[in-house]
């Protein structure tokens, strides 16, 4: 076999993915160790992902600010992460730790929404209708600018064009040592680290239809998998309702005011019934699906009258459109301690790559806050760990020279791979009534065992981990059960 594969400067802390998890762990990484040699890798040099391209140009963050606020925080994530794997004391790390995180990116010039006082403005959120806890962070590119800068300025690389393939780990459940990277051109490099902190997002941008800031590869959650890390909260997403040609977000507890009404394949009005309608109630709290809620049954009455793909026919007033419940970001991901570390030595994540905060819903801004604050754990925790620990040096050329997806390409294959996931995803993998999850994961499962390009098979693992999170899940509309220690792990 054709071993040609170059090697990037080794460093401390390698980061996958510039979004605002990745962004802040790097931050976090210099602060604790300053002169840490801290790589950054992204596909793009600009503003990327759902943190700092994503489509609403604004994020909203969930930052209590008191003890009553972050008691009720801690209450509200906790039951709404149910029936998923919710771990209480990294909840209590979000409402502990994101006025500080906050306030960083303040020091940063990156102010929230004020109101006329000049205070930044208390905004409900997702689930939490009568709360005035979230802050709206908006000109996401000027935020990107401004970490991007910190970053750089304490000296972090930031090496963008390239693209995060597969994780490499010694053999018999040692550690990770950095990553197998590629570069617009197709070269591949080997990046050696210390430590590795996963932060490439999450699964949304697998589906036909999905809401996820653009330059993500989808794959983060595949890499992590096959890396070995557990996994956890795969199979929920968050859904949301969009109009399939503008892709704009579509409020559909319409149907149930009487502002909009469906349609079934003849064109015909679709009455809703009235246990829909008053299930329905109180949906316009939240606009993602809610796993286990009540309000479920609302999307679930959708869907049985739309398409193969999840598309159904709207009328709101004059106008007929088309609506299709799209993917919008994961809510699953590696499960980390508190420290952002996953059970795999010298492997972190962070963002959507990383779960426990969330479970099967999370609040609105929660995700934000995540970022902020486990961003920053893990960066500290990598750098720390980095710098004190006597990691022997390993022979990272000798494992991807071991690993022969590592040394095949073939962007066919992946291109392939890529529109197959897409259309299995939003075929079989909507969270349709009495959805059966074997006929995805036997099409997945073939895709894998034909996969030979390294980014074909990150995809694939990545769209396996969503299908098997499905099959170990329980059904979209199981009621809330209690929460539990023991996590659906789907590696
Ligand atoms: C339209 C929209 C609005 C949202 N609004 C909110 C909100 O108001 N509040 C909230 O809390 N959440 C919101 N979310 C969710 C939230 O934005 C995301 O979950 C969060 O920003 C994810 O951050 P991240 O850093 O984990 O990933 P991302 O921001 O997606 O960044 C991932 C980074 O990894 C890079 N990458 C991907 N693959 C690879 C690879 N293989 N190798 C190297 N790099 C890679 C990407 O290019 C990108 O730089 C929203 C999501 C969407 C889509």
């Amino acid at each position: 076999m054709d071993f040609d594969i170059n090697t990037l400067p080794p460093c401390d802390v390698l980061i996958l993915g510039a979004g605002l998890a990745g962004l802040c762990a790097a931050r976090a990484a210099l602060a604790a160790v300053p002169g840490a040699a801290v790589t950054v890798v992204a596909p793009w040099p600009g503003p990327t992902g759902s943190s700092f391209a994503n489509r609403n140009g604004r994020l909203g963050l969930h930052v209590p600010a008191d003890d009553a606020a972050r008691e009720a925080f801690c209450r509200e994530a906790t039951a709404l992460g149910r029936p998923g794997f919710v771990r209480p004391d990294l909840v209590a790390a979000l409402a502990d730790e994101a006025a500080a995180r906050c306030r960083e990116l303040e020091e940063l010039g990156l102010s929230p929404r004020r109101d006329a006082d000049g205070h930044p403005a208390g905004q409900p959120s997702c689930f939490s209708p009568h709360s005035r806890r979230a802050v709206i962070l908006e000109d996401l590119p000027a935020a990107f600018d401004a970490l991007h800068r910190r970053v750089t300025s304490l000296g972090g690389r930031f090496s963008p064009g390239l693209t995060a393939l597969s994780l490499l780990r010694d053999p018999d459940g040692g550690r990770v040592r950095g990553a197998l990277v590629e570069d617009y051109a197709g070269r591949r490099f080997v990046a050696p680290a210390r430590e590795t902190i996963a932060a490439m997002g999450g699964t949304a941008g697998l589906w036909l239809y999905n809401q996820a800031g653009r330059g993500g590869s989808g794959w983060g959650h595949g890499m992590l998998a096959e890396a070995g890390a557990d996994m956890a909260n795969t199979a929920f997403m968050q859904w949301m309702w969009m109009d399939s040609a503008t892709r704009r977000f579509w409020p559909v507890w319409r149907l149930a005011t009487g502002e909009a009404v469906l349609r079934d394949d003849a064109g015909r009005s679709v009455a809703l019934p009235g246990d829909v309608r008053t299930a329905a109630a109180g949906r316009e709290g939240h606009c993602p699906l809610g796993h286990g809620l009540a309000d479920a049954a609302l999307d679930r009455f959708v869907l049985d009258h739309a398409d193969g793909l999840g598309i159904a026919a709207i009328t709101e007033g004059e106008a007929t459109f088309q609506a299709v419940l799209a993917a919008h970001a994961a809510n699953g991901g590696a499960v980390i301690d508190a420290t952002g570390a996953t059970d795999v030595p010298g492997l972190f994540a962070a963002g959507e790559c990383a779960t426990g905060m969330h479970g099967a819903n999370r609040l609105g801004g929660a995700m934000a806050t995540a970022c902020l604050v486990f961003g920053a754990r893990a960066g500290r925790a990598a750098a720390l760990r980095a710098k004190d620990a006597a990691v022997e040096a390993g022979d990272i050329r000798g494992l991807a020279a071991s690993d022969a997806r590592a040394c095949r390409r073939d962007m066919r294959q992946r291109g392939e791979a890529r529109r197959q996931v897409a259309d299995a995803l939003q075929r079989l993998g909507l969270p349709r009534r009495d959805a059966d999850p074997e006929p995805l994961l036997a099409r997945l499962e073939s895709l894998e065992a034909a996969a030979v390009d390294a980014g074909a098979a990150s995809l694939v693992a990545a769209a396996l981990c969503f299908a098997r999170g499905k099959a170990c899940a329980p059904p979209v509309d199981s009621p809330a059960q209690a929460v539990t220690d023991a996590p659906c792990v789907s590696s």
